[in-house]
């Protein structure tokens, strides 16, 4: 089937600055993908271009099958949503709503038909008469996805929708896009450097540094098998922990430079003497195991009353998880045990998953 947005080795040149390097990325219908990667990796910058905000420099755009490098945006037929709403202060909710209608000679009538219709779909047909500086920022948020959804177009574009959201209503309002997203049957394209918000709404993650895609995929195998120690580091929360080491002779062990930590069993064998990055998720990390492998002593201890995070005295520095209020108080010291297929091995060079 024909792919709804195709991207193929897209470059990006800000004057001698390359924003995007050979990006591929295809997404078919009814996709919802995420953006993920930390300031400044290109995010914004590859969705301004699929929407036709930036041109590319080389390569191929495609939308529904139709080349779209130098179509204006008008014409991509794609609606973006943005962090700040950008809607018309003047107007009130159901002006907003149908103004692109209008534009577009659609009769005043069938304007509001299709008003009312996405004012219930998303529940804002009691505030059609309010002014934005009427509205909370949720609201707000809703009137600009209604802007978007009245349309009808072949794509969402989703620039860091919820950023001006607390977090209550941050997670509110992502199940919300997720749910308008499923009902619509809609392709979606949503901008975060919030990992949790990438991994909770989309189908297929794409993990950018740096202008480059480091990995895409659904989002428990990126954080099941991360190609490489950016990756790692970046999906999961609290983050991977890294340990410097080598494999021991014989290859089925990892010796870390951790102060009294056993060579740890491995699954799988590897060169033997070979420098490694060891990664071990803090919530793979048994605390309080009856068969300790090892331990550390607990500096700092942050209790949410459902899980305690310690952070160790150790280096390197470890973070731990535990379920509940937390048995352990700083100075008192962790027992640990992690299981041979939770062990990451990264190349120290290349960072590169062995
Ligand atoms: P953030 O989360 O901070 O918005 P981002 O991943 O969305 O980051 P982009 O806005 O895509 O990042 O920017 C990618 C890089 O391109 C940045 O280094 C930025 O400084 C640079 N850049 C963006 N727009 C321009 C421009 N018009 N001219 C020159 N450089 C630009």
């Amino acid at each position: 089937m024909t792919p709804q947005i195709d991207i193929r080795n897209v470059d990006k040149h800000y004057g001698a600055f390359h924003a995007l390097k050979d990006i591929n990325l295809t997404i078919p219908k009814g996709a919802f993908v995420a953006l993920v990667g930390p300031s400044g990796c290109g995010k914004s910058t590859l969705l301004r271009s699929i929407a036709g905000l930036e041109t590319i420099s080389s390569g191929q755009l495609e939308i529904a099958g139709e080349t779209m490098n130098d179509v204006p945006p008008r014409k991509r037929d794609v609606a973006m949503v943005f962090q700040s709403y950008a809607l018309y202060p003047h107007m009130n909710v159901l002006g907003n709503l149908t103004y692109s209608l209008r534009f577009k000679g659609v009769g005043k009538d069938e304007a509001r038909r299709k008003a009312d219709e996405v004012a219930a779909a998303i529940g804002l047909q009691d505030l059609l008469e309010r002014y934005p500086r009427e509205l909370s920022g949720g609201q707000r948020q809703r009137v600009a996805m209604g802007r978007a959804i009245i349309r009808n177009p072949k794509a969402f574009l989703f620039d860091e929708p919820l950023s001006n959201l607390d977090a209550a209503l941050r997670v509110h309002m992502r199940m919300e896009i997720r749910a308008l997203h499923d009902r619509l049957g809609a392709t979606s394209v949503y901008v975060t450097h919030d990992q949790i918000e990438a991994m909770t709404m989309a189908d297929h993650v794409v993990v950018m540094r740096a202008g480059v895609i480091e990995q895409q995929g659904a989002p428990l195998d990126l954080y099941d098998r991360p190609a490489n120690r950016f990756v790692a580091g970046f999906i999961g929360s609290p983050a991977m922990n890294f340990i410097d080491g080598r494999v021991a002779a014989g290859g089925t062990a990892v010796e870390l430079d951790f102060p009294g930590a056993p060579a740890l069993a491995l699954e799988g064998r590897f060169d033997p003497g070979r420098p490694v990055t060891v990664g071990l998720r803090p919530e793979h990390l048994a605390v309080g195991a009856p068969d300790a492998q090892f331990e550390a002593p607990i500096r700092v201890v942050e209790s949410t009353g459902s899980l305690a995070y310690y952070t160790t005295a150790t280096a390197p520095e470890l973070m731990l998880v535990e379920q509940g209020r937390g048995r352990l108080r700083a100075g008192d010291t962790a027992p640990l045990r992690i299981a041979p297929g939770d062990i990451h091995l990264f190349d120290q060079d290349t960072g590169a998953t062995l």
